[in-house]
């Protein structure tokens, strides 16, 4: 780590914190300095065994120890959680709050936890559970440059991250990276349905959609061309890339995802 180490405690140690447990030991973070709180016992015994971090029943303990509180519990169990830790955790303003929960806005945790926290939502997507996940990060104005880096780089530890400028513009993100795996798994799976269609063994058919999948990902991130020529110096005139491609146009791809993502930036707001 560049920046010092901190008491963190994570409430809820579920599938993320799991995730982001095991991808911030990974890159050196102190085991001794990390705190994690959750209600079942066979969750904490995988992590203390595995991680060697703190493990406790009481949120209010753990938080109550660390510089670092992240709320890691479903976005219904945010209020009660809250609520508790106000009532049971001293000079909550003094630590910062972070935040995995889709929706819950920042003005929402200030009534929750007190006007006077400062605070980093993150907006983690599926990925990070493979350790490539994509990060959408907003702060309020009372989080230091020092508190940033720090958060930057524990949540580098499963994947990349990215600071946008306000909660509206997490909400796109939130559409598009968040809500992104599972439009890519709904155009693979329709690629591998097409394949077998034609006759193609299932299994192999999802192979090779696979590791095209990953391939073209792998290009896109190592290439400085953008996307459409990328997509061009695949695409013969005449050639049946471009018959496929056609179709494709055809359909107005860009509408469909412009539609897609609307809808879902409409639901977040709606949500917060
Ligand atoms: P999860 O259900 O795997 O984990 C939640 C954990 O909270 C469980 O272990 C549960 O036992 C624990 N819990 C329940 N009540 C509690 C309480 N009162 N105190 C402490 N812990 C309690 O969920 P997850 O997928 O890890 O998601 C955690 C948060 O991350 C959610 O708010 C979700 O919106 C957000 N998130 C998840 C993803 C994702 O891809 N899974 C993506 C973005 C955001």
């Amino acid at each position: 780590m560049t920046t010092s180490p901190r008491k963190i405690a994570f409430i809820g140690a579920g599938n993320m914190t799991q995730s982001i447990v095991g991808g911030m030991v990974k890159s050196g973070y102190p085991s001794e300095l990390i705190y994690v709180s959750n209600p079942s016992q066979p969750k904490l015994d995988k992590l203390s065994s595995e991680l060697l971090v703190h493990t406790s029943h009481n949120n209010a303990e753990v938080a109550a120890t660390a510089d670092v509180i992240v709320l890691s519990v479903k976005p219904q169990l945010m209020a009660d959680v809250c609520a508790a830790l106000r009532a049971e955790v001293p000079n909550l303003a003094d630590k910062l709050i972070v935040t995995i929960a889709a929706g819950i806005r920042i003005e929402k945790y200030r009534q929750y936890l007190g006007d006077d926290i400062r605070m980093i939502r993150v907006m983690p997507n599926t990925p990070s559970l493979v350790g490539k996940g994509m990060s959408g990060l907003v702060a309020d104005d009372r989080v230091s440059e020092d508190d940033r880096s720090y958060i930057t780089e524990a949540f580098d530890g499963v994947g990349a991250t990215l600071w946008v400028a306000n909660e509206d513009e997490l909400d796109i993100l939130g559409a598009v990276a968040g809500s992104g795996p599972a439009y890519f798994f709904e155009f693979m799976a329709s690629l591998q349905k097409a394949a077998t269609a034609l006759g193609f063994d299932r299994e192999k058919a999802r192979q090779m959609v696979q590791q095209t999948a990953l391939g073209a990902a792998e290009m896109a991130i190592a290439s400085e061309l953008e996307l459409e020529d990328l997509r061009k110096q695949v695409t013969s005139k005449g050639g049946s890339t471009a018959k496929g491609i056609e179709v494709y146009q055809g359909a107005d791809i860009d509408d469909i995802s412009a539609n897609a993502v609307k809808a879902a930036v409409q639901r977040n707001q709606e949500m917060a």
